[in-house]
């Protein structure tokens, strides 16, 4: 759902009608007030002269529970103001008055790039994995892990549910057939890995062993 927070009546009227127009689920919100009531958009057009604040007031209280997108729309084309834009978290910003048609386009590339941004990241339980920056959190912590222990991680997280079995393992990261690799060079980077990032490694709630084939992270 798009969220078009704009208190022009007719030009929020008419937003709403070029995004239900282009197949897309569309709210319009005329204050701050009306628009912190609406939750769960994938998108949020901002104005930034409220009648009852800034926009970009509302921009940073969306900046703080999550990293929905948001496209400012505005009036000024003071230089500051597009700052502050951008300092307060916004994906994108244009200059009233714009073709309703390239607004459209700005919106498609900002959720595109939305999009992109969630396939990179993984969340299971307390674990994160930025795939795009390699980086991994367990409850919040950093985990430092080796380049054998991440691909163990990321191989396990991009095939959430499935079982992967030591033979899989071993022909993706060690480039082997697994004949020459010894079975126990998985075992312990798959026992390091644990350490890493498992409170109690013996009753693992990330990387379980699925008895006989292989391991498994996370419910299908
Ligand atoms: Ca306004």
């Amino acid at each position: 759902m798009i969220l078009i927070v704009e208190d022009d009546v007719r030009l929020n009227q008419a937003l709403c009608r070029l995004f239900a127009g282009a197949g897309y689920m569309v709210t319009g919100a005329h204050s701050i007030k009306e628009a912190l009531l609406i939750s769960g958009a994938a998108l949020v057009i901002i104005d930034i002269g409220l009648p009852d604040g800034d926009g970009f007031a509302l921009c940073r209280q969306i900046r703080r529970t999550g990293s929905t997108p948001v496209i400012f729309l505005t009036a000024r084309d003071d230089e500051r103001d597009m700052i502050q834009a951008f300092d307060c978290g916004a994906d994108d910003y244009l200059v009233k008055p714009f073709p309703l048609a390239v607004l459209l386009k700005h919106a498609q590339a900002v959720l595109r790039r939305a999009r992109q941004e969630d396939l990179e990241l993984f969340c299971y339980e307390e674990l994160r994995i930025d795939f795009a920056r390699k980086q991994v959190k367990c409850n919040g912590t950093k985990v430092r892990l080796t380049p054998k222990e991440y691909g163990l991680l990321e191989l396990l997280a991009r095939n959430k549910g499935k079982v992967i079995t030591k033979q899989m393992m071993l022909e993706q990261l060690w480039d082997e057939t697994g004949a020459f690799v010894e079975e126990n060079t998985v075992n312990v980077a798959l026992s390091r890995l644990k350490k890493k990032i498992e409170a109690d490694p013996s009753h693992p709630v990330y990387i379980k062993n699925v008895f006989g084939l292989g391991y498994t992270l996370g419910e299908s």
